[in-house]
C-alpha cells in the first residue's frame, strides 16, 4: 500500500478550527502530537498507513475526526468504519455534533440501512454531498460509490481482516488509512503485528479522569456486593455486571447471564437489563440505548459489551469469575468506567482455588491502570509457548518463536522480510520460492495473494 503513490491532502484548517472552538475541552499533548503526525502523513504524497494506539477513553475518536475534517477541507471524503453496529451508532452519536459544528453532512451505512435510507446514503456519498460516512463493513459493499474518498479510519482493526482493509482502500484512489486500536501492544509484538505501519500513541488520559478503585473479592461475598450495588443505585450510579466466560460455549455464557439477570431483577426490578451475543442487533441496541440514557441502571451482559462503548454515568463494573478472563480483557472491561466526574469502582469477583497466574493477573489489575504496562505484564505471564488469549486480543500467534527469548530476532526477521520483498516483490527468486514454501507449510499462503492485491 505504501509503495503506491498517494494523494497529498492538506486542508485549510477552517473546519477544524470551528470544531476545536466548539469542543468543551483542550486536546492533550499526545492528541495534538497524533493529529500533527496524521496530517503530516496526509500532506505527503505517499500513502498513509498509520496506527493510532491508545487506551480505552484516551480520546482516539476526536483525533480521527480532525483527520476526517482535514480530508473534507481538501474537497474529499472520509469514512469511519467500526466492527459492529453498536460501535458504528455510537461513533455516529459522537461525531454528528462535531460534524454539525463544521457543517459537514454525515451518511450512515450498516447492515440495517435498507430501502430508502440506504438509497439516500448511497446517493449523497456518490454525489459528494456527504463528507463523512460512518458505518460497518457495509461501507465497502460493491454498490457503494464515493465521489472522492481520501481517508479511511478503521476502528478496532483486529476484528477486520487484511483483505477488508484492502477492499475499503480500493474504494478511492490512493486512500490514506488510519487504523485505531485500544489494544495496547507490547513493543516486541508491535513489529510483528503492525510492522508495516507507522504508529501514533495516545499515552495521556484526558484531564479530569479519576483513577478507578479496583477491588478483588471472593465470589462468596456476592450478597454484600449486591447490597453495595443497591446503595450505588440509590446514589444515581449505573452499573455494568459482566458474567463469566464459559470456554467454547456461548450457550452456557448466555444461561449464566440470564440467571444473574433474574437474580438482580428480583432485587432491583425493571432497572436491570440484559444483553448477550445471541440477541438480535436491534434488541441489543435497544437495551444498550436504554442503559446510555438511564432507562435502566444495571446492565448484565456476557462479554459483548463492546470495546469502546461510552457511558460516562456508569461508575461500577462487576466482573464475575474474573479469574477466567485474560489481563487484556479485564483491562478493557475496566476501561468502561472511570469516564465521568464521579469516582468509580471495579469489583473483580473470583472463585477459589486461584491458579498462580490468575493470582498474578488480579494483583496487576489492582496495582496499575496503565494499559501499556498491563500489556507487557500480560506477555510475561503468558510465558513461553502459552499464548492464551492472543486470538481475542488480535495479537499474532507463533508456532516456533518464543517472544521471551527471541524478541531481538524478530527485528532482524522483519528487516530481512522487508529486504526480500523490496528485491523480489513477487517471490520469484530461489529464496522467494523457499519463502513461499514456508508460507505454505505454516498455512499462511493467503499472504501471497495479499502481496498481489496490495
Ligand atoms: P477512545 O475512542 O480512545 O476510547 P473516546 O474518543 O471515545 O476514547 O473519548 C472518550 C471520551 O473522552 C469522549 O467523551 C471524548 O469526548 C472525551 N475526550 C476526548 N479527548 C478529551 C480531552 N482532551 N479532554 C477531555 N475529554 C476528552
Ligand atoms: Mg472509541
Amino acid at each position: 500500500m505504501k509503495r503506491t503513490k498517494g494523494k497529498a491532502i492538506a486542508g485549510s484548517g477552517v473546519l477544524r478550527k470551528r470544531v476545536t472552538t466548539a469542543l468543551p475541552f483542550a486536546f492533550t499533548g499526545s492528541q495534538t502530537q497524533a493529529i500533527d503526525e496524521i496530517t503530516g502523513d496526509m500532506a505527503a504524497d505517499a500513502r498513509m498507513l498509520r496506527l493510532l494506539q491508545g487506551d480505552v477513553g484516551s480520546g482516539k475518536t476526536v483525533v480521527a475526526v480532525m483527520a476526517m475534517l482535514n480530508a473534507v477541507e481538501a474537497g474529499a471524503q472520509a469514512v469511519l468504519m467500526a466492527p459492529t453496529e453498536i460501535l458504528a451508532r455510537q461513533h455516529l452519536a459522537t461525531v454528528s455534533p462535531l460534524a454539525e459544528a463544521a457543517g459537514v453532512r454525515v451518511a450512515m451505512l450498516t447492515g440495517r440501512e435498507r430501502g430508502k435510507n440506504r438509497a439516500g446514503a448511497l446517493e449523497v456519498l456518490a454525489s459528494g454531498q456527504a463528507g463523512f460516512a460512518i458505518g460497518t463493513h457495509a461501507l465497502f459493499q460493491d454498490d457503494v460509490e464515493y465521489k472522492n474518498l481520501a481517508l479511511a479510519v478503521i476502528d478496532e482493526q483486529h476484528r477486520f481482516g487484511v483483505h477488508q482493509r484492502l477492499s475499503l482502500a480500493a474504494k478511492g484512489q490512493a486512500v490514506d488509512t488510519l487504523v485505531m486500536t485500544a489494544t495496547p501492544i507490547p513493543r516486541t509484538l508491535m513489529l510483528t503485528a503492525y510492522g508495516d505501519m507507522d504508529v501514533s500513541r495516545l499515552t495521556e488520559k484526558p484531564s479530569g479522569r479519576k483513577p478507578v478503585d479496583t477491588r478483588v473479592l471472593p465470589i462468596e461475598r456476592l450478597d454484600q456486593v449486591s447490597t453495595a450495588i443497591g446503595r450505588a443505585l440509590e446514589a444515581g450510579d449505573r452499573v455494568y455486571w459482566v458474567c463469566p466466560l464459559v470456554e467454547e460455549s456461548e450457550k452456557l455464557d448466555v444461561a449464566a447471564a440470564e440467571d444473574r439477570h433474574a437474580a438482580l431483577a428480583a432485587m432491583f426490578g425493571g432497572r436491570v437489563g440484559l444483553v448477550h451475543g445471541r440477541m438480535k442487533g436491534p434488541d441489543k441496541d435497544k437495551v444498550m440505548a436504554s442503559f446510555m440514557t438511564g432507562g435502566i441502571d444495571v446492565l448484565v451482559s456476557t462479554t459483548v459489551i463492546e470495546v469502546g462503548v461510552d457511558v460516562p454515568e456508569a461508575t461500577v463494573m462487576v466482573v464475575e469469575h474474573a479469574e477466567r478472563f485474560g489481563l487484556a480483557q479485564l483491562h478493557q472491561l475496566r476501561g468502561r468506567i472511570g469516564r465521568g466526574e464521579r469516582p468509580s469502582t471495579c469489583l473483580l469477583l473470583y472463585a477459589s482455588p486461584l491458579s498462580e497466574t490468575a493470582k498474578a493477573r488480579l494483583k496487576i489489575m489492582r496495582e496499575t491502570d496503565d494499559g501499556f504496562r498491563i500489556a507487557e505484564e500480560d506477555l510475561k505471564l503468558r510465558g513461553a509457548g502459552e499464548l492464551l488469549g492472543t486470538r481475542q486480543s488480535g495479537l499474532p500467534e507463533f508456532k516456533l518463536a518464543d517472544l521471551q527469548v527471541h524478541d531481538d530476532l524478530l527485528a532482524a526477521a522483519r528487516d530481512d522480510a522487508a529486504l526480500l520483498l523490496d528485491r523480489d516483490p513477487d517471490l520469484e527468486s530461489a529464496r522467494g520460492q523457499a519463502v513461499r514454501t514456508l508460507l505454505y507449510l505454516f498455512e499462511r499462503e493467503a499472504a501471497v495473494r495479499n502481496l498481489r492485491s496490495g
